[in-house]
């Protein structure tokens, strides 16, 4: 990882990119990655992607998403307490005594989740945290003083956690997914530009907006772009660690490489070629198994305009949709080396057909 490479992580991961507010992110993203692209695009709802070689006729993308996970002011209470509805899948649990940015007309509004103290409660009978009774205070002291602080029903909140590493090896954050995957696909651009390949086909580098709501923006972009293959990339659980289990969930370990996933909506032959590219380039990887769906944006791409062949790669997370998400850098790496790989091993025209 170099210096510029890593402050782009850090600039990326430490700014908010709600699901439906991307923008800023999406720009994080662009100036990044513009150096290495022949052109750019932004869809209606925010998506964005570049194009390498454009023109061709067969193309490929490889994608992540830009969105995370926030709130949404739903009600303010006449005392100026504000209660929250879910804007993507965030954990009422992790939510008591943690600080929020509201993102407001007038700027950022600093909040809190308040909870009630240890000594008020009883023990036996302690409230758990759920949507219905988590609640920010801004300090204000009624209603209109929190609307005059710009807060309306519909601003979005995000957590103030920010980016950091933990013993040097693994990055620790906020919306590690799915900036992570961000960072990979805009590592393949620059790698391939620094080492002046040229593709035989059309490489697109899709950041979509709206995944952690159902896979919306890629549904979107699927039937813009109409490529021929999509290779997606997002995190996965690292199921050893304590309280999940692996029996349950697969065995998959933080550090021991990219997981790929068997499933339905997974074009076994594209997967079949990543395998390959793994082994002939000794890049580690682990597999794992879905039933049904991925719940990633590649069931998004792999159902649309007739059935594009796709596979996804994953990064093993910890905590995930927490504010310490955790992901191994060595992980990371062997992501991006596996994609770029991966997609310098397809030719144009290239068939995944069974038989
Ligand atoms: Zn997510």
């Amino acid at each position: 990882m170099n210096e510029s490479s890593f402050a782009f992580l850090e600039k990326y991961l430490n700014n908010a990119s709600p699901t439906g507010y991307e923008a800023s992110g999406q720009q994080i993203f662009l100036e990044f990655l513009k150096p290495y692209i022949d052109e750019w695009h932004l869809d209606n709802y925010g998506t964005v992607y570049g194009v390498v070689n454009p023109g061709m006729p067969y193309k490929v993308v490889i994608e992540a998403h830009a969105d995370e996970i926030s709130w949404y002011v739903n009600y303010i209470s006449e005392d100026g307490f504000i209660h929250v509805i879910r804007n993507g899948g965030s954990d009422h649990l992790i939510a008591p005594s943690k600080k929020v940015n509201i993102h407001t007309p007038k700027g950022i509004v600093k909040g809190v989740f308040g909870w009630p103290a240890i000594h008020t409660r009883n023990g036996k009978d302690d409230p758990s945290p759920t949507i219905e009774n988590i609640f920010i205070d801004v300090g204000a002291k009624d209603k209109d003083e929190v609307i005059e602080m710009g807060v309306h029903v519909g601003c979005v909140i995000t957590f103030e956690d920010t980016f950091s590493v933990l013993n040097e090896k693994y990055l620790v954050g906020r919306a590690l997914d799915n900036r992570l995957g961000g960072y990979c696909i805009a590592q393949v651009a620059k790698m391939l530009k620094d080492e002046k390949y040229n593709l035989p086909f059309s490489l697109y580098i899709v950041n979509s907006v709206q995944e952690e709501i159902g896979l919306r923006g890629a549904e979107m972009i699927a039937d813009t772009i109409k490529p021929d293959i999509a290779i997606i990339i997002d995190v996965t659980h690292d199921t050893l660690t304590p309280l999940l289990k692996p029996k349950k969930l697969g065995s998959i370990k933080s550090g021991d490489g990219p997981v790929l996933t068997y499933a339905p909506a997974v074009q076994r032959n594209l997967l079949e070629l990543l395998i390959s590219t793994a082994e002939q380039h000794n890049i580690p990887f682990q597999r794992s198994a879905s039933s049904r769906s991925t719940g990633t944006d590649t069931d998004a791409f792999a159902y649309k305009n007739g059935g594009i062949p796709s596979v996804l790669i994953s990064i093993p997370l910890r905590y995930m949709h927490t504010t310490v998400e955790m992901a191994h850098k060595d992980d990371v790496e062997n992501v991006i080396k596996l994609m770029l790989e991966t997609v310098k091993s397809i030719q144009a025209g290239q068939s995944f057909k069974y038989f």
